[in-house]
This record gives C-alpha cells, structure tokens and sequence, in this order.
C-alpha cells in the first residue's frame, strides 16, 4: 500500500507586491489512485447569513413532515408489499424518483431541520435497522447497494427534512466498479481485504488515525474526496449481517463526525457507505463522509469544472492537521 503525492509550487505575486509561494500536493488515493489536490491555503469565505426564511419556507410543503408523510410518499409495492417500514420516527420508503432497480428513503425523523449537533445516535440506528431489514427481502442475485445521504442543499439535497436513501443496482456505479475491481486486485495480491490492511497501515503510521467507537476504526482519507472526508471502518464486513453493536458503532462516529463539523461552522454533508453484501471476500464495507460548504442564503457549490469534469477533488484542508482535532471529538 502506497500513500503518494506529487508537489508542485506556484508562485504568485500578492498586490502588496511580495511573492507567495503555494505548496499543491497531489495525491493519489492508495486503492483507486484517483487523484486528489490538497491545498494549504483557503479561500476567502464570506461570513454565513442566515437561513430561517429556507426552514420556514420549505416545511409548508415537505413530503417528509409528519402531517404528509402518508399521503405523499411513494411504496415499494413487491418487496415491501406497499407497506411502510417504521422504527422510531424512522420510515422507510419507495424514492418516487427511482435511480436503481430498488431505491428506498428513510426519513430519519420527525424533525424538519436540525442542526448538526442535534442529530442523535437513534436516528441513524433506526435508519440502518429498516435498511437491514428491506434488504432482507431482497431474492437472490447480485447487486451493488450503497447507502447514502444529502444533508442540505449544498450536498445536493432537494429536501431539508433529514433522510438517508439506499440504492440496490444490478449494475455498480462507476466508483463503485473502480473500488471492487481495485479492491480484488488488492485481495488477489495481499490475501487480506484492503480496508483491512488500510486500519493495519494507518494505525503504524498514526497520522492519519481518528479513533475508534464500538467495533469501528475511523480515518481521515489521505487523498480527501471533500472536506474533512473520514472513513470509517467496520469489524464486521457485510452490512446485512451486522450486530446491533457494529451498527451503533458506526452510528456514533457519524454523529462524532457531525459534531467536529459543527465546530468548525459547517452544516451540510454527504455520506456514502458502499456495502460488501453480495461482492464476496475482497471487499469490505466501507463508509465516506464529507463536510459540503456552509448552507446560507447565497451559499457557493463547491463542485466545479475540476470535479465535474475531471473527478478531481481540491481541498484547502490538510488531512494530517484535521486528524487530530477529530481524534478529540472521537473521544466523545
Ligand atoms: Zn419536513
């Protein structure tokens, strides 16, 4: 396993006429070796104004608040047999936009909005549970299935209300296709799975290690996909047959996670677990999380042609310097 960059320098002449010079690293994610830009310097970000009016505005017609949830949400009509799963104020259901063969929604609570720090272990607890338990369901053959989550607009979201989604495929995105194959080459070479041996390598290395919680290792990713992106690591590799304790583990990482982020004034994220389930020993679950640019009321999308078009992250945030204030928050 090889953790490599390449540096370049710019150079640039400031207005107050003397010359900065900028260190860029390119690194190169050790499993896919998709590369990633990491910067040290950040750019101006204007102060975050308020978004009362957008909480207010949207919950007049929410399909996830509690007095529509039943008459707005679509079912699943042949696994679920048109039925709601619920746990806590946890509902599971058909996304009305489908992107996969099978695509559920879970509204993870009653709440319109929340701010990070308020988002509890239960909520994600609940919402893993009905997931077990859709996919439970599911006939043979194989798939691709990720879990995911858009919080806020600038993580994509087209609804406030805080909601987690799972896509069963037949076919792999095109990520997920890099990190199978990748990660088989790896098995074939090592005999062990790579996210194994990641935990292994980044625990003697130190640098980039964050903590643990309940059968669950987590690290900040040396070629960073965003900002302050951790993976976290399961014990336990297929999601569906997860104990009560792995789940929780992740869980209480995630909200960890969530409240380093609150920290540091941001409020939007992105989540995406790719599950083990069905793709066979090389492959280990394996979740991703980033913090999107603060949501406010003129808020700044941070995917642009680089990333669009190139697949090529830019983060103004050092992964070595992140880890370790993280590694406070882990602690609990
Ligand atoms: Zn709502």
């Amino acid at each position: 396993m090889e953790f490599r960059k390449e540096i370049e320098f710019a150079k640039v002449l400031l207005p107050n006429g003397s010359i900065e010079e900028n260190r860029i690293e390119i690194r190169y994610d050790p499993l896919t070796l998709q590369t990633s830009r990491v910067l040290k310097k950040k750019p101006p970000i204007p102060e975050i104004q308020g978004f009362e009016e957008e909480i207010e505005s949207t919950k007049v017609w929410c399909p996830f608040c509690p007095e529509r949830i039943e008459s707005m949400a679509a079912k699943d009509p042949e696994l679920l047999k048109g039925e709601f799963l619920r746990r806590g104020e946890a509902i599971l259901f058909s996304n009305i936009v489908p992107y996969s063969k099978y695509s559920f929604v879970i509204r993870m609570t009653d709440a319109h909005y929340l701010e990070l720090e308020d988002f509890k272990r239960d909520y994600f607890d609940d919402s893993f549970f009905l997931i077990q338990d859709a996919l439970s369901r599911l006939g043979e053959g194989k798939y691709y299935i990720s879990i995911g989550m858009n919080y806020l607009k600038p993580a994509g979201s087209s609804i406030m209300h805080p909601h987690i989604q799972t896509l069963v495929s037949e076919t792999s995105t095109d990520y997920f296709a890099r990190m199978d194959w990748s990660a088989l080459e790896f098995f074939e070479e090592r005999k062990k799975d790579y996210w194994k041996a990641l935990v292994e390598k980044e625990k003697e290395i130190g640098s980039r290690f964050v903590g643990e919680t309940a059968k669950t290792t987590w690290l900040a990713a040396f070629a960073p996909k965003g900002f302050f992106h951790f993976i976290g690591v399961p014990e336990e590799r297929e999601f569906m047959n997860m104990s009560e304790e792995q789940i929780s583990g992740i869980s209480e990482g995630i909200i960890r996670i969530l409240r380093f982020y609150a920290s540091k004034g941001f409020n939007s994220f992105n989540i995406s677990m790719f599950l083990a389930d069905r793709l066979g020993e090389h492959f280990r679950t394996n979740l991703h999380i980033v913090a999107r640019t603060p949501f406010d009321k003129y808020y700044w999308c941070d995917v642009y042609f680089p990333k669009l078009f190139h697949d090529e992250t830019i983060s103004y945030l050092v992964p070595e310097e992140y880890a370790s204030e993280m590694a406070e928050f882990m602690q609990g």
